[in-house]
């Protein structure tokens, strides 16, 4: 395991950061919120690095005692929060274990560097426990936090951490990258394009059971406007991917709304399903679409905070409003 390197389209906040870092301005506490697949946590690796390296330059010099001690996943000043193996939610228990480090010294003479994430996970317990080392938190501390919806982190953590939003990513600033990872150019304009300007989210989406589970997914859409029957195309999904379903049906409804609104297909991000969506756009209105996704949208929010324990209720719902709008 190597150091992170900065991701080429985070240059530009690189640069910034680095600049905070050298001129003794780094806040105690920063907030990287971007949507999933943005690189949100090689930022904040990267970041890590460097702000532990005894001697760095652009980046985390990579041979200090620090930089060793990061690769090999034992940095004694180094400790990361997230939620216990299989739990959503990061417990108030967790959170102390964060205010006794902050209360000690480091052990390297250097930062100490606390990583939560995702922060959305900290229920109203925990994030009340993390406020008092969020305030005093001590020379040389630093807290990275990472949300893909800082909206759901608690306005009183949000309010003592600088926020950095990393937005999606252009093509030209993504496309060598991309083409790295998958082999081809057409490939990684066709995934962007899927992955609505998110590179991290691009390369998975390309992998072998994530192109398996879109191309199953386009089969049921293909189904339902045929007037297959919801339930029965329900059982032939895989109920523990809902949240994917959920959010390629979140993507396809948003193209099948701009083709309703505007008629062009340049901006579709499933350039690929238009025969579908001219099919589809025939048989509903474009206020009918905006209401589904209200609903999708929902239903993702519900499962992201644990509120909706049965995805086998939740797909055959969805795929129910989704056959009663496609053939209606
Ligand atoms: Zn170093």
């Amino acid at each position: 395991m190597g150091l992170s390197g900065v991701l080429p389209w985070h240059q530009a906040t690189w640069q910034q950061l680095c600049r905070l870092a050298d001129t003794d301005r780094m806040p105690h506490a920063l907030l990287f919120s971007g949507e999933h697949g943005v690189g949100k946590q090689r930022l904040a690796e990267a970041l890590i690095e460097r702000t532990m390296c005894a001697a760095p330059g652009d980046q985390a010099c990579g041979h200090c005692r620090s930089c060793q001690l990061l690769t090999s996943g034992s940095h004694p000043d180094l400790l990361r929060i997230s939620p216990e193996e299989g739990k959503r939610h990061i417990r108030i228990d967790t959170i102390r274990e964060v205010n006794r480090f902050v209360s000690q010294t480091a052990q390297q003479g250097g930062y100490r560097v606390i990583i939560i994430s995702p922060a959305e996970a900290m229920n109203v317990a925990a994030s009340n426990a993390l406020l008092k080392s969020l305030e005093e938190p001590g020379q040389q501390t630093l807290f990275i936090l990472l949300a893909d919806v800082p909206s759901r982190v608690l306005p009183t953590i949000r309010s003592r951490c600088q926020q950095w939003t990393l937005p999606s990513v252009a093509i030209d600033d993504c496309l060598g990258w991309l083409t790295e990872q998958l082999a081809s150019e057409d490939e990684a304009r066709f995934w962007w394009q899927v992955s609505g300007g998110l590179p991290l989210s691009a390369v998975e989406l390309a992998a072998p059971d994530a192109r398996a589970l879109r191309h199953q997914l386009h089969d049921c859409f293909e189904q339902l406007v045929r007037g297959g029957e919801p339930v029965a195309e329900a059982a032939r999904l895989d109920r523990q991917a809902i949240d994917a379903i959920l959010w390629y049906g979140i993507a396809w409804l948003e193209d099948l709304i701009r083709l309703g609104l505007s008629g062009t297909t340049a901006s579709l991000r499933n350039p690929d399903l238009l025969p579908l969506y001219r099919q589809a756009v025939k048989n509903a209105r474009v206020r009918d679409w905006f209401k589904l996704l209200d609903y999708a949208r929902e239903q993702r929010r519900l499962l992201a905070v644990g509120a909706n324990p049965n995805p086998q209720l939740v797909l055959e719902a969805w795929l129910v409003r989704w056959s009663a709008l496609l053939r209606s």
